[in-house]
């Protein structure tokens, strides 16, 4: 498991960092977002849909519970599970979004479905440490091999 850690100090540069992560993306990832409301989950999806090559608008899907970007390459399923109540009715579609080599998963709020999830998943913790500033902490299994952003 790599470990990395990367503050930001705005809007802009969370985009930027996850749109070279979204560059890496090949499919079969699930990435798990974690942080408070207004961390930036959806702000770091939205930089990492553009880094994968989408031009589909991504906004939050809080109430629709997911949305669908697509990419040259592959599909990005962005799930917001904060106002489900009932995790049973998205299991079965969720395993089935995961097994498919060509989707890449990313989560909010899925601490109820961490059990449907595979073991290598990547979780991404944010923290708010000012009122622009970010810390996140990322956690990737070693069979994605990932590059460091240059600093
Ligand atoms: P979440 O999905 O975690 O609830 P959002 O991405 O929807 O959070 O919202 C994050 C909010 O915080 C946005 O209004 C954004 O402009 C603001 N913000 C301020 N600084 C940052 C930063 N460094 N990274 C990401 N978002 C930031
Ligand atoms: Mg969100």
């Amino acid at each position: 498991m790599a470990k990395y850690r990367i503050n930001t100090a705005n809007q802009a540069e969370t985009e930027k960092f996850a749109e070279h992560f979204g560059g890496q993306l090949r499919g079969g990832e699930v990435i798990v977002l974690v942080g408070d409301v207004g961390a930036g989950k959806t702000t770091f999806m939205r930089g990492l849909a553009r880094g994968a090559g989408s031009k589909d608008r991504v906004s939050s899907p809080t109430f629709t519970v997911s949305n669908i970007y697509s990419s040259p390459k592959i599909n990005l399923y962005h799930y917001d599970f904060y106002r489900l109540d009932d995790f049973q009715i998205i299991k079965g579609e969720l395993e089935e979004v995961i097994s498919m080599p060509n989707n890449s998963v990313i989560l909010e709020w899925a601490e109820e479905v961490e059990s449907t999830l595979p073991e290598d998943h990547i979780k991404i913790n944010i923290v708010t440490t000012s009122q622009d500033g970010r810390n996140f902490k990322i956690f990737i299994p070693e069979k994605f091999n990932y590059r460091k952003v240059e600093e």
